[in-house]
């Protein structure tokens, strides 16, 4: 069979506010065209974020009902700890109330000003953290990793080369090493086994410990059995128990492939850090059994570290993506190439060419792609990532100008997908009609959240 179904059927549903074209150019005029202020009431196919936006499983929903609030030793944290011990083989499993908890509990306790953090790619918040306590967060994706039409099976692979180089003269000033599964901000690619392992090596040599951020760890692992030798014939479990096996320890986000709307978690192997991070996790997040979550939550995320493991889930999750991108690109619009795990990647600067990055190229496609299908996605661009010249005040932009479509687990059919295709498909037909944007307002800080647009005259 070519057709693919959905590996589930639905038992309960949540409506969606159909709203006419004119009724939406009124919204984004109302929201001054920034798509973080438009009420969720008001989208018809959210595509803002995969993070927390998954639905649960009937089998997730039950396992909240035997959820034990004890506030020490609660029956949910084993079932919790278990999870997490079977794929990840850790010896300590912490618990926290998302990812950034973990990162900034791991970071205080660990890395101190003037150290340097090699990665991948960091992530927002990971960098936001590092640099939070003085250190450097330092980048060392392999360079086809940054071409984004450039086709290779493991884009988010780090550069060897570079980090053995990096290590040889830095080993000192590094607390640990890290790897980002997938790579979330080059476009969700993929790491590979190898690399992984060859990381690790690198890192040991120097006894550096090595920590996998691992909010995507199932969809990595699928893309390992797809894609490396020597991986068909294992089991998506097995495959993830090795990457973990390389490693000394990881910061989760349950709210990616933990399949839960909040939740998270920290886990290592050394004792004496684990003690520390504990002592910090009470002071700020809770008691060590539940870490800022609810005895339920423990056990839901317990169930979904089960489920994200299936591979007639994995396989739809990932062709989700492909079959958009393959569409897509098809019709000549071009995106971030191949597809990664959990969004598609517009280039909005070859969207419209005629609207220079000044004028906010990605931020445009978002406001179109709510006109025209009441669509929400999120622009990673000049607005998110620009810069001002302190000097003129003059805008220095980013370097790719990109929309991002990233699908919340298991909420969209095969027609919401189609429908966001039409949509996009639509709006590239009227791409010439499109106008630029100019900034009226923002903060200080993170202005993509909250700034407000008009359109250029
Ligand atoms: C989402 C995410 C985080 C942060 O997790 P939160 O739960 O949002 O705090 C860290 N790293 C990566 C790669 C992520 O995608």
């Amino acid at each position: 069979m070519k057709t693919l179904i959905e590996p589930f059927k639905i038992k309960m549903v949540e409506s969606i506010r159909q709203t006419t074209e004119k009724e939406r150019i009124e919204i984004l005029k109302e929201a001054d065209y920034n798509p973080f202020r438009i009420k969720a009431e008001d989208i018809l196919i959210d595509f803002l974020t995969d993070s927390g936006t998954g639905a649960m499983s009937d089998r997730q929903w039950a396992a909240m009902m035997t959820g034990d609030e004890a506030y020490a030793g609660s029956k949910s944290f084993f079932r919790f700890e278990k999870a997490v011990k079977n794929i990840t083989g850790f010896k300590h499993i912490i618990p926290t109330h998302q990812g950034r908890a973990a990162e900034r509990i791991l970071f205080s306790v660990a890395v101190k000003e003037g150290d340097k953090i090699p990665n991948n790619t960091h992530f927002d918040t990971t960098r936001a953290n590092v640099e939070f306590n003085k250190a450097e967060a330092v980048d060392l994706v392999i360079p086809e990793g940054k071409i984004p039409t450039l086709e290779h099976p493991f884009k988010g692979n780090m550069d060897l080369k570079r980090l053995a180089e990096f290590l040889e003269k830095n080993h000192e000033k590094v607390p640990m090493g890290m790897t980002t599964i997938t790579n979330n901000s080059g476009g969700g690619q993929p790491v590979s086994m190898e690399n992984i392992r060859e990381t690790g090596k690198l890192l040991h040599k120097y006894d550096i410990p090595f920590f996998i951020d691992a909010c995507r760890f199932a969809e990595n692992a699928y893309f390992i059995k797809l894609r490396e030798d020597g991986y068909q014939d294992k089991s998506v479990l097995e495959v993830a128990q090795e990457m973990f096996s390389y490693a000394d320890g990881c910061t989760m986000s349950a709210k990616k492939d933990a399949m839960v709307n909040i939740g998270g978690f920290l886990a290592m192997n050394d004792e004496t850090l684990a003690m520390n991070s504990r002592n910090l996790l009470i002071l700020t997040e809770g008691f060590p059994s539940y870490g800022g979550l609810a005895g339920r939550d423990l056990d839901a995320l317990a169930v979904g570290l089960e489920e994200v493991l299936h591979e007639d889930y994995l396989k739809y999750r990932l062709r989700t993506a492909a079959y958009m991108g393959e569409r897509l690109t098809a019709s000549g619009i071009d995106i971030i190439r191949p597809t990664g795990g959990h969004a598609v990647y517009i280039d909005a600067k070859a969207f419209y060419p005629h609207i220079p990055a000044s004028q906010f190229p990605g931020q445009v496609l978002c406001a179109e792609l709510y006109r025209k299908g009441g669509i929400r996605g999120v622009e990673i661009g000049s607005v998110m990532f620009g810069r001002k010249n302190s000097d003129t005040g003059e805008e220095i932009p980013a370097e790719m100008e990109l929309v991002r479509l990233a699908f919340p687990r298991r909420v969209y059919t095969q027609s919401h997908f189609d429908f966001a295709i039409e949509a996009i498909i639509e709006t590239y037909g009227e791409r010439d009609k499109a106008k630029g944007l100019k900034i009226t307002w923002e903060p200080p800080f993170l202005r993509h959240f909250t700034a407000k647009f008009d359109l250029v005259d």
